[in-house]
Formats: structure tokens, sequence, C-alpha cells
């Protein structure tokens, strides 16, 4: 079976059954992880080891802080303003999807302001926002963005400039939640990355940030000390028991990406065929379309739709019997999506791709 589901998403089979091999007894320990005190020699190296793979692969920079928290990407709504509007000023967001527009809802919600700088909601999200359209408010404390939209399969293809008209440059806040590790990354472009874990990082509920030390004491005062990426940084990200069993996950995750993948260069070549062979089958069929412009196409997930939506049902009941399992559309698309991320090998797709002219043939 193939899973092409959104989230939570497939995770390497290699990684699942190492986890199943030391699940009892962790190397000879006479435990399970999810046993361990998280200050235990044996759990902080685990940790340790999981941090310092992620630095290695995304070449995080030192002055970089990595950060393995809870309470999944949806927090950073919250968490983001609350660590960085001490000073004052805006927020501002670049809408290009549903995410993102939860991301301004809530600190609309704790804030009573968040300015969009750019949207693509005019144009229903097939296209994101060029740098010439981005306007950033005089008083923006920082530029928050979704560089993947998981749900309309709406990428950037470009970073985002974030020059105030004074000239100041203010932060750049990615929610990086469905394409981190899926190709190489400048870290040092961005002020904070957050990602819920869900997708190309282990079980939902963990979320990674990567946030830069100068942006620590931006904090608020009267934000909840969970929250505050200062404090969590000086703990180790240990305020209180960590989520151990799914950083231990993750860090399982970031080993297979090092050593058996090879690295997110080996990573970024892998997920680029993947993408060009399914939306090569979606444009060479009269029967599948993808409505985004070509640039902004997601390569971890892929929305299509069928040209007579009554052939939606058989086409996921005969998916699901060839083995190709949550190929439906996001509840609020509706249609159909193939979320193709790290995990999902290379013949997946071809056996999507093989299923997908198949049923056409017959059906189309
Ligand atoms: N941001 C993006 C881009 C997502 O795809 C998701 C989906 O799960 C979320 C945020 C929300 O994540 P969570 O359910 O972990 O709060």
């Amino acid at each position: 079976h193939y899973n092409f589901c959104a989230g939570p998403a497939a995770l390497p089979t290699a990684v699942l059954e190492r986890a199943r091999e030391e699940m009892l007894d962790y190397q000879g320990r006479g435990l399970s992880v999810m046993e361990m005190s998280h200050r235990s020699d044996e759990y902080v190296a685990i940790a340790e080891k999981a941090e310092a793979d992620l630095r290695e692969l995304l070449n995080v920079p030192s002055n970089y802080r990595i950060l393995f928290t809870q309470g999944g990407a949806t927090q950073q709504f919250a968490a983001v303003p609350w660590n960085l509007l001490g000073p004052g000023g805006t927020a501002n967001f670049i809408e290009t999807g549903i995410w993102g527009k939860k991301a301004i809802q809530e600190a609309r919600h704790l804030f009573g302001a968040a300015h969009v700088a750019a949207s693509s909601a005019e144009s229903g999200h097939v296209a994101v926002p060029r740098q010439q359209d981005i306007a950033l408010s005089s008083d923006a404390a920082y530029l928050h963005f979704t560089p993947n939209e998981t749900i309309g399969g709406l990428a950037f293809d470009y970073l985002p400039h974030t020059q105030r008209e004074d000239g100041i440059e203010v932060p750049l806040v990615a929610d990086l939640s469905s394409s981190i590790l899926s190709a190489p990354l400048d870290v040092s472009r961005y002020g904070v990355i957050y990602a819920g874990a869900q997708k190309n990082i282990g079980p939902a509920g963990l979320v990674v940030v990567i946030v830069r030390e100068d942006l620590l004491d931006r904090a608020r005062d009267d934000m909840p000390t969970l929250f505050s990426y200062r404090q969590l940084a000086e703990a180790g990200s240990m305020i209180n028991t960590p989520a151990t069993y799914s950083w231990y996950l993750a860090g399982l995750v970031f080993d297979w990406l090092k050593n058996d993948v090879g690295g997110l260069d080996a990573m970024d070549a892998i997920n680029q065929r993947k993408s060009d062979k399914l939306y090569a089958a979606i444009d060479g069929s009269a029967l599948y379309s993808n409505p985004i412009a070509p640039i902004n196409r997601s390569r971890m997930n892929v929305p299509f739709v069928l040209a007579d939506s009554r052939l939606d049902s058989d086409f996921l009941v005969e998916a699901e019997q060839a083995g190709l399992l949550n190929l439906k559309g996001h509840r609020s698309v509706g249609g159909m999506r193939a979320s193709i991320y790290n995990a999902v090998p290379e013949a997946a797709v071809d056996a999507l791709v093989a299923f997908m002219n198949d049923f056409e043939q017959r059906r189309g």
C-alpha cells in the first residue's frame, strides 16, 4: 500500500521498522524510549543527536536555536506574535491559502490587528503574489508567509524581501510545515521557521522551531511560559516534559535522511522527479487537471480534479482497491490530492500514474 495522506503522513518504512526493533528494549537498556526520564543521560543523548542531525541537514547557522515544542503548527500561529510583537508593531502576512489565513486570524484575535501585505485570494490562490505586490505596513514587526500551502498545493518560487519603506528589514517568518526538509534551505534568510512534524518530520503534535538568537528577547512579558522561545531555548526545550517519543522518532527520520537518503540535495532530486512525473500525467490527460500556475505548483501536495466529478467516488474506491490510499482532496476544496512528501517513494508515484492512466482509459 502507498499512503498519500496530507497529514499525518507516511513515515519512511525503514524508520518504522527501526522504531519497532527498539520499541520494547532500547539498545539493551531494558526499557522503551517512551519510559525514559527526559533528564536521563540516555534520553538527553537521543534528543541532542536529533538536534545535531537536523542542524547538519539544514546547515543551520550557529546563531540560530532549534526548539522542539508541542501543540502543532497551529500553536505557532499564536506563539509567533507573542514572541515577536514585544517591542510593538504589527504582524504582516502574505496570504496564499487556508493555513496562512488561520495564522492571520489568530494574530488578529490576540492582538487586534494584522496587516495583509499581499494576498492571492482574488485569483483563487492559483499563483503567489509577486514581490512588487507586497506592501508592508510602516510599523511591520515581521512578515509571515506559508512557503507551501498544503491544501491548495500552492508554493512560493522565491523568498520575499522584507524591507519596510523606512529601510528597516524585518524578520521573515515561515510556516514550513508541509515542505521542510524536502530540499536544502538557506536558514540565514529567515527570522523564524516553524513546522508541525506530521508531514516530513514525524508524529503529529511535535513542532520544530528554528529561531534567530537576536529575536529571543522580543517576547512579551505577559505571555504563556511554554510559548516563549527564549525560555524554551534556555531550557533546551525542556521547560516541562517534552514529547519525548515524538522527538526520538523525529531523530530517526533525520538519521534516515542523512544516512539512507544521502542528505537534502538527494532528497530534492527525488522530490523533483516525483512531482514532475505526476504533473506530467495530469497535464497530459483530458480527464485530470490542476489549476495552479506551473511556477507555483507544490512538489509536496498535488491537488487535481476530474473533468466529470461524478467519477470522483469511483476513482477513490478503485484507487483504494489498487492500494493507493488517502487521495481524497481536503474537505474544503473537494477533488483529489496526492501528498508526496519525503517518505512517499518514487514507486508510489509510478503506481499512481499507472492507475490514473488506466482509469482514464476505462472511464474517461
Ligand atoms: N500549517 C500548514 C502549512 C499545515 O499544512 C498544517 C497542517 O496540518 C498546519 C499549519 C496545522 O498544523 P497542526 O495540525 O499541527 O496544528
